[in-house]
């Protein structure tokens, strides 16, 4: 049977009453009035900054910023973080009355501002990492969308962690209880260090270059959690930009037969070249960024091909916008980003948010193995981690909220604990 002409059908379609009534004028204009009215965001004041200082796995400070209508961002800075709360009170004035919605702006008012304050780095950097969370956690809340979601959306639901085992030593029953239970909790990463202040093979306290004594301790070292783990559980190996460089440069080379995930720090991370010096030396990927700051320190480290893998701790590099151009920026190179932390559950799940927008994720550090109950206690979400991964909650904002009784154990004596006019 021949088809009926397009247009006979279209006027089929309109006589239909359904569609006479959606395209009924009263109807169209009020498409276009939605159409056209300028988004209605709302409207928020900063009305208060506050902080909390906590130690756990170093020092921790927690920023809350309080706005005009009842809601408010939690954020966390650490490692460079002992001083950062009274940072932050000076940035009060600049604080109040602004809308915390413009995140980027904030933050690059408060960087430009403190250039001769030492806004390059250190605790300039994680107290303005630890504002600039908070701003994403309230931004998340005012909106009603999860932080992941403004950060351009997630590439993943679950976010790897790898278990940094905490151990002077990785040898021994304590040590072996310590690799059992990693194994039992399904980590498919974890992380030993290998620098060692106390070895007896160390004749200078000062001076960090390894003799043949000490080199064999750290392959005896890795040897024996490498037999002690199954091959699903990867392993890297720390050495705290402690060693010299051409201990570094034996330290990779010796340890190329076991397969390291990477070899972290092998010489400090001031001087790149030495770095990539190493790094050229050697096929164990190097990994580096804990201890800078900001895209312009991940740049050079780009420009001087420094390291395999980047390694930004969202809690003082910036925050996690800032971590997210250093992960775009290591995407033009092919590079992979796996974040160093330390922080509680509520800085933990901010990076996860930020890891989540990054294609070239690997895995996110977890480092409070020590401190198992402080852990599941410090949110009112209880356990976030499950067999080694944590899942994105769906929750406006970062998702987890502090129980306060619980953290509050962790205060540092004296110090304010989210009072008002701090
Ligand atoms: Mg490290």
């Amino acid at each position: 049977m021949a088809q009926a002409p397009r247009r006979s059908r279209k006027g089929a379609a309109l006589r239909s009453p359904g569609l006479r009534s959606a395209l009924s004028l009263p109807t169209l204009e009020a498409a276009v009035q939605t159409g056209s009215t300028p988004y209605q965001r709302p409207k928020l004041k900063i009305t208060d900054v506050r902080t909390a200082q906590v130690r756990v796995h170093g020092t921790q400070v927690h920023v809350r910023i309080y706005t005009d209508q009842g809601i408010y961002g939690h954020g966390e800075a650490t490692d460079a973080a002992v001083g950062a709360a009274s940072l932050i009170r000076d940035w009060r004035s600049l604080l109040l009355g602004c809308d915390p919605l413009n995140v980027e702006p904030i933050w690059e008012r408060i960087r430009t501002q403190g250039i001769f304050e030492g806004a390059q780095g250190g605790q300039y950097l994680a107290a303005l990492s630890g504002v600039e969370i908070a701003l994403w956690d309230l931004a998340g809340k005012a909106l009603g969308l999860p932080v992941y979601q403004l950060l351009g959306g997630k590439f993943r639901d679950k976010i790897r962690l790898y278990c940094d085992m905490d151990a002077e030593s990785p040898v021994g029953p304590e040590a072996n209880r310590k690799l059992r239970w990693i194994k039992d909790q399904g980590f498919t990463a974890m992380k030993i260090d290998l620098d060692h202040a106390r070895d007896p093979a160390r004749w200078d306290k000062v001076n960090w270059t390894a003799c043949n004594a000490e080199i064999d301790r750290i392959v005896k070292w890795v040897s024996h959690v490498r037999e002690s783990i199954p091959e699903s559980i990867a392993l890297a190996c720390d050495m705290h930009g402690r060693y010299d460089a051409p201990t570094g440069k034996k330290v990779a080379k010796v340890l190329e037969p076991l397969n390291l995930l990477w070899l972290e720090e092998p010489c400090p991370a001031e001087n790149m070249d030495a770095m990539a010096d190493i790094r050229h030396s050697t096929s164990t990927p190097i990994a580096c960024g804990e201890n800078l700051y900001m895209r312009w320190a991940f740049r050079e480290l780009l420009q001087k091909g420094a390291a395999d893998i980047l390694q930004p701790d969202l809690q003082n590099v910036g925050g996690l916008a800032e971590a997210q151009t250093i992960a775009k920026m290591a995407h033009s190179s092919y590079l992979p980003l796996a974040p160093h932390c330390v922080v509680s559950p509520i800085g933990a799940m901010a990076t996860c948010h930020a890891c989540a927008s990054f294609p070239n994720f690997l895995a996110c550090e977890w480092h409070w193995i020590n401190f198992p109950d402080d852990w599941r206690n410090w949110v009112k979400e209880g356990q976030i981690i499950e067999k080694g991964f944590i899942t994105l909650p769906e929750r406006p904002g970062i998702g987890v909220e502090m129980d306060e009784a619980a953290a509050k154990k962790a205060r540092i004596p004296g110090t304010p604990w989210f009072e008002a006019g701090q």
